[in-house]
């Protein structure tokens, strides 16, 4: 299969930082045009380098960032082992049937994730499996994380199966 371009696809340009510029987390990036960058042959090092989890093939054609709403941005650490980061990069997209499908799909594969909204927001679901320190709860907290615990409550219409994502084969 021919490798995945990002087409018209600008989202992670709103959503995440670039460093290089300053520019924060859900700001417009001063350099985006409505399909492309204005300092494409010269951009920051920070934008070179990312790719998104549907560039690197997760999901079908819905989960393009810019149709799907959100960006997935999968990482690994020291204190969350593996965590998928869905970004929102439009208003009410983190609402999505497909989005909580996911996330409760990859809870129940041990894998945390990672709410992030466009007000600056941010949700953790860690699954059951998980417990976390006194010290690690508080340093999620002082990152100004808001925790939750799997199973999701109040979210009933999270569909079971059929999950068009496959992080586990990782
Ligand atoms: S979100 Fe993904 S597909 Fe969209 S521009 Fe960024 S890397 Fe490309
Ligand atoms: S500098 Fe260019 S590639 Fe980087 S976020 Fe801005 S528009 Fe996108």
């Amino acid at each position: 299969m021919a490798p995945r371009t990002c087409g018209g696809c600008t989202a992670c340009y709103l959503t995440h930082e670039i460093t290089e510029t300053k520019k924060p987390a859900g700001q417009p990036c001063p350099f985006c045009l409505p399909n492309s960058c204005e300092i494409y042959q010269c951009k920051p090092r920070s934008c070179t380098d990312f790719r998104c989890e549907w560039l690197k093939g997760i999901g079908d054609g819905l989960w393009r960032p810019d149709r799907i709403g959100v960006v997935l941005d999968y990482c690994t650490g020291v204190l969350l082992k593996q965590l998928l980061q869905i970004w929102e990069a439009r208003p009410g997209a983190l609402a999505n049937a497909e989005v909580w499908e996911v996330t409760g799909e990859l809870l129940e594969c041990n894998i945390c994730v990672l709410h992030l909204y466009l007000s600056g927001k941010k949700v953790i679901f860690l699954p059951e499996q998980l417990t976390l320190s006194p010290r690690e709860r508080k340093q999620l907290l002082s990152e100004g994380l808001e925790i939750t615990t799997f199973p999701i409550l109040g979210i009933p219409s999270i569909k079971r199966g059929g999950s068009r994502l496959c992080l586990e084969t990782r």
